[in-house]
């Protein structure tokens, strides 16, 4: 991984800063990482990169990295992709096309939470906080891989 410029680096310890959270030198890689990844990594993929810059860093360290993010909103957890929880620096609501095939996440805009909401039947007095969509199927890169 390439350590972040400090001027970068300077950028995402504000924003930490602004999340009520305190900008350790872990937490500043962590969130670089996720904001340069276009994967939806797992935190084992994470760790594995971080480790490149920051050799003392344990997996444990990561989960907590992690945590800390999510809870503050900076990143979000994908456990609806099947398999681990992967990672990403978006936490506004949008959905995730799954490729069965090659495991990649997409990212797509939340545009059928209206209609979602009108066609569900939920139970009496049911407040929904947050709707989960993915589409699963084969990307055009694996469509004619079967
Ligand atoms: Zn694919
Ligand atoms: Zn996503």
């Amino acid at each position: 991984m390439q350590m972040p410029g400090a001027q970068v680096e300077e950028q995402l310890a504000a924003e930490l800063a602004d999340h009520g959270l305190r900008a350790t030198r872990q937490r500043v890689a962590i969130l670089n990482l996720l904001r340069r990844s276009t994967t939806h990594p797992t935190a084992i993929d994470l760790h594995r990169q971080v480790l490149e810059a920051y050799p003392n860093i344990s997996r444990k360290t990561v989960y907590e990295v992690l945590d800390s993010l999510v809870a503050a909103g900076l990143a979000a957890r994908v456990t609806d992709a099947g398999e681990p929880a992967r990672y990403e620096p978006r936490a506004d609501p949008h959905y995730h096309a799954h490729c069965r095939i090659c495991g990649r996440l997409y990212d797509l805009p939340a545009t059928a939470d209206g209609p979602l909401r009108g066609s569900a039947t939920l139970p009496e007095g049911f407040a929904v906080e947050h709707i989960t969509v993915t589409f699963r199927g084969r990307c055009a890169r694996c469509r004619d891989n079967i």
